[in-house]
């Protein structure tokens, strides 16, 4: 904003503010925090108002500071202390770009030296007894131990230095969404929020860290606002099960957080193995005892049939999606909105997911012929994630250009500007619709193969039968041609077959009898699947 104060000075007067300005800050600037060189960066410097002015600040010295005249035009706030500390948590985030990943609670505490200590503590009646002796505070403090009227758990408040807070990740494993910039303004400006995360502590061990489980964006915001001990509500041993249910059905359910899917199918499978430990435990089983079925499984949790369906669903997606070896993995945008990878989650979940995961419980033993490597779903899971790999490695590495990205392609293409063809071909292959149908002549083919062989099969059940070499071939053969066809690099398709999101009906059109539905010629001839495996 304008200032009445820096109009007056002469440009001697500014150059001793802008001096003074750099040696107060230590020579660095406001925002970023990095180097501010008062020779290299010359004409790139900015003065601002830390409060600005129509929110009350001062239009004097006090109230100014010196920044990049760059961090100041893209500052994610007006507020430069507000500024500065979004721009710490976007740094954050950039860092964690490279593992594809956003930042969660954890990350952030360990940034600010949190998360490393156990607290020791003590129920003693209807009162815990605590310190913090391992940041030298030796004080017994003692606070009352409740009782939840609802859930029955027992728990304490407390007001916690960060070091002894822990993110749970396995309850609660979303990152932090852009929501935040929003609280810490809130919380700068001294509104109250709820400000008391939940967390929980095991009391077995004698020592555990404060695993906060809910309440992590406004965790977050304190922290990054530099708050570094929290108000925390502590439950006392309480069920984990009961607290991974209640934060999946805070996101489907009652739908009050958004939960990106993968994060659902992660919270899924976790469940899954939960129940799985409880039956064995209830039906005195060991550890090691897999010798029942999902159907039993469904069986016993009576009541609960649709939900067990799912958790051993989203079991074989999550084992999938976060295999260590999933060469996709890097071309898979988790969150859904980015404009750098081409694959958004929910794709890879209406196509590789809903074609080729067989969607019915199984009635052998979760642990059958598993020595032999023939188990069904075991073989379904790997079988998938190898074809994901081969697709991975024929369309994607070293092909499709995360620096070029997703945004705006085909009206980029019209306008006149030039992609690398691996790089357009990746993209447009990826659009749902189109890897929709492509997808499902993968799972003709292989049924093609098995019927050509003589072997019957279900159907459905199509990945949890062994696929032999040769079946492999006629696969990587598929789509090695299938991408090699001239239509994905054709720039005028831009406009017609390319331009705007279609139907799925619509590319089933196009891949039978090479024209669009309007009549545009896409293909030289339909889609002949016995050519492409050749
Ligand atoms: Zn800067």
């Amino acid at each position: 904003m304008a200032s009445l104060y820096l109009n007056r000075l002469n440009p001697e007067q500014r150059q001793q503010l802008i001096q003074q300005l750099h040696e107060a800050q230590h020579g660095h600037c406001f925002i970023c925090e990095q180097d501010v060189d008062l020779v290299v960066h010359k004409d790139e410097i900015d003065i601002d108002h830390v409060v600005p002015l129509k929110v009350g600040g001062k239009d004097d010295p006090s109230n100014f500071a010196l920044t990049h005249a760059s961090c100041n035009r893209s500052k994610q706030a007006s507020n430069l202390e507000v500024a500065r500390v979004l721009q710490r948590f976007a740094r954050l985030k950039e860092q964690l770009a490279e593992e594809n990943r956003a930042p969660n609670l954890g990350d952030l505490l360990k940034r600010e030296g949190g998360g490393n200590q156990a607290l020791g503590f003590k129920l003693e009646g209807d009162e815990v007894v605590y310190s913090f002796s391992a940041l030298g505070d030796n004080t017994l403090y003692r606070v009352p131990n409740y009782k939840d009227e609802l859930s029955g758990f027992r728990y304490f408040f407390a007001k916690v230095p960060i070091e002894y807070l822990a993110h749970d990740a396995r309850i609660n494993p979303r990152a932090i969404g852009a929501n935040i910039s929003k609280l810490v303004e809130e919380f700068h400006q001294g509104r109250p929020q709820l400000h008391v995360p939940l967390a929980w502590i095991a009391s077995t061990e004698g020592k555990s860290a404060i695993h906060i489980f809910d309440g992590q964006h406004k965790a977050a915001a304190q922290i990054l606002l530099g708050v570094k001990r929290l108000p925390v509500r502590v439950f006392i041993d309480p069920d984990p099960e009961t607290l991974i249910t209640a934060n999946t059905n805070a996101g489907t359910t009652l739908k009050q957080v958004a939960f990106d899917k993968s994060v659902q199918r992660h919270l899924g499978s976790t469940l899954y193995w939960d129940r799985i430990d409880r039956f064995q435990k209830e039906t005195s089983r060991q550890e090691e005892d897999l010798s029942f079925s999902e159907r039993d499984l469904v069986s016993y949790y009576k009541g609960q049939s649709r939900e067990i369906k799912r958790y051993i669903l989203d079991s074989v997606r999550d084992w999938v999606t976060s295999h260590p070896d999933n060469r996709l993995r890097d071309f898979i945008d988790f969150g859904g909105r980015g404009k750098e990878r081409p694959l958004s989650y929910s794709t890879i979940d209406k196509t590789f997911y809903s074609f080729f995961i067989y969607q019915e419980v199984l009635e052998t033993p979760i642990n059958w012929r598993f020595e032999e490597g023939e188990n069904a779903r075991e073989l379904e899971k790997s079988q998938i994630l190898a074809l994901m790999n081969l697709i991975a490695d024929e369309i994607y590495v070293g092909k499709f250009d995360p620096e070029v990205g997703t945004d705006k392609i085909e009206s980029r293409l019209q306008k006149g500007e030039d992609f690398a063809f691996p790089h357009l071909r990746a993209f447009r292959m990826s659009k749902e619709e189109i890897l929709y149908n492509w997808l499902r002549y993968v799972q003709q083919i292989a049924k093609m193969y098995f019927i050509s062989t003589g072997k019957p099969i279900v159907e459905e059940k199509l990945f949890q039968y062994h696929f032999p070499e040769q079946l492999w071939e006629n696969i990587r053969h598929f789509v090695r041609n299938l991408a090699a066809l001239p239509f994905w690099v054709n720039r005028d398709l831009s406009a017609t077959a390319f331009g705007g999101k279609q139907v799925n009906n619509y590319w089933q059109t196009v891949f039978e009898s090479g024209k669009t539905p309007q009549g545009v010629q896409v293909l030289a001839q339909p889609l002949n699947l016995i050519e492409l495996i050749k």
